[in-house]
């Protein structure tokens, strides 16, 4: 079974296609620009291609995919018919919808409803979708909520202290996010600790761009750092994180702010990029410290200190029984540096890194001393194996 997944973002369009037998990724690729100009990359089993193309919309970019992965020369499927279903990235149905589903009429209104809970991921979540159905007609398409792993959370781990009334009217309350990526490591490391996923108990850091730390108790989430957006929680790339809230009005009153205008202050000019000053990609900071630029070297330490922090936490919500800490994505996978500053100073705790094994990139990999109570492990995430997993599900049962 040949499975689609789409990650549509607001000017972007990510897929794979992926084979379920094998597990292997048959082809993958990427439209950008989507709206502005157009710029389309490809590679498959059998070629790849990148070209400027006009990309006016999302319509566009699934027509250049169709194109691409039928294509003589790259392509890797003789027809359409050999695609089972397209499995698509959904940001979030709020409490409405949380399990994987079979995309219908009533499902996409349910989305549009969310769309003030994600602004600029929902509609171009359904452009995504409109777009597939109208090109593939009579092939499912599924939706995977990044939310839904989260929907454990107990009420005392999603409530704010704000109101009741607007929890009620508005839907205000901790979501999370990054949730098929910590669903994912949390099979995965399961089967490398040779648990069965309900007797886990894990510390998820999710470090990328976004960055998102999960609890997860017998194999379920009972709280994570993202909140009503992706946000909340630790410093990231553009984003600051939790700040006092007090700052908003604070700095908007000084500098004649709108909230529109506050909310791309926190969500695009802040976290590495805003404090250092150099950027938002970790390479690019982590080459500046080492070139001696101190606000550079400020913003890792304040990156690793609250990740620590919330290990912290989160061990304390765990009650101490934690199997393992879990490090994954770009940055998690990557920077054996920065894994070993989070954890440095734990070993009260039990968590012991052991350097040698830690040392660069690590794959499924347990990277903690033997005598370590807790074990670390890097495990690299696969959102899409896990929609394309989700979806060969959902067709399996039609
Ligand atoms: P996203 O999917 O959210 O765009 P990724 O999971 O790809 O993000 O992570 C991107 C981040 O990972 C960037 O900040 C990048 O600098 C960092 N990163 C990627 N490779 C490395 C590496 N080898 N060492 C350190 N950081 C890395």
């Amino acid at each position: 079974m040949k499975i689609l997944v789409i990650n549509a973002g607001s000017s972007s369009l990510k897929y794979q296609l992926i084979d379920m037998e094998t597990e292997q990724v048959l082809a993958k690729g990427l439209c950008e620009r989507i709206g502005v100009d157009g710029k389309f990359s490809h590679k498959s089993v059998n070629g790849e291609v990148s070209k400027d193309v006009e990309l006016k919309n999302h319509a566009d970019a699934v027509e250049n995919v169709i194109e691409a992965l039928t294509d003589k020369e790259y392509g890797c499927v003789a027809s359409l018919d050999e695609i089972a279903a397209v499995g698509h990235r959904v940001l979030t149905a709020g409490e409405k919808i949380y399990e994987t589903v079979l995309i219908t009429d009533e499902v996409k209104e349910i989305v549009r409803e969310c769309i003030p809970l994600g602004p600029l991921h929902n509609p171009a979540n359904l452009t995504g979708i409109e777009a597939c159905e109208k090109a593939m007609p009579g092939i499912p398409q599924v939706a995977v909520f990044d939310t839904a792993f989260h929907h454990t959370m107990p009420e005392k781990a999603y409530l704010y202290g704000l109101p009741y009334e607007y929890y009620e009217k508005y839907g205000v309350r901790r979501y999370g996010f990054h949730g098929t990526s910590h669903r994912f490591v949390t099979q995965r490391t399961a089967k490398l600790l040779g648990k069965s996923v309900d007797e886990v108990n894990l510390i998820t850091c999710h470090l990328g761009n976004g960055s998102s730390i999960t609890a997860v108790k017998n194999g379920k989430c009972i709280d994570t750092t993202m909140g009503l957006t992706p946000l909340e929680g630790m410093l990231m790339g553009t984003r600051c994180g939790a700040i006092d809230p007090a700052i908003v009005c604070f700095i908007g009153e000084k500098e004649g702010l709108s909230y529109a205008e506050m909310d791309t202050l926190m969500n695009k000019k802040s976290g590495l990029l805003g404090v250092s000053g150099v950027g938002s990609d970790f390479r690019d900071v982590t080459k500046a410290w080492r070139e001696g630029n101190h606000r550079a070297g400020v913003a890792l330490e304040m990156f690793a200190y609250q990740c620590k922090k919330y290990i912290g936490s989160y061990y304390a919500a765990l009650g101490g029984d934690v199997d393992a800490i879990v490090f994954t994505a770009g940055i998690g996978e990557n920077d054996g540096r920065m894994r070993a500053s989070i954890v440095e100073g734990l070993e009260g705790l039990g968590i012991k890194m052991d350097a040698e094994l830690n040392a660069g990139k690590c794959v499924d990999k347990v990277v903690s001393t033997a005598d370590s109570k807790i074990k670390i492990l890097v495990v690299p995430t696969n959102e899409e194996l896990m929609i394309a997993k989700d979806t060969a599900e959902i067709v399996e049962n039609l």
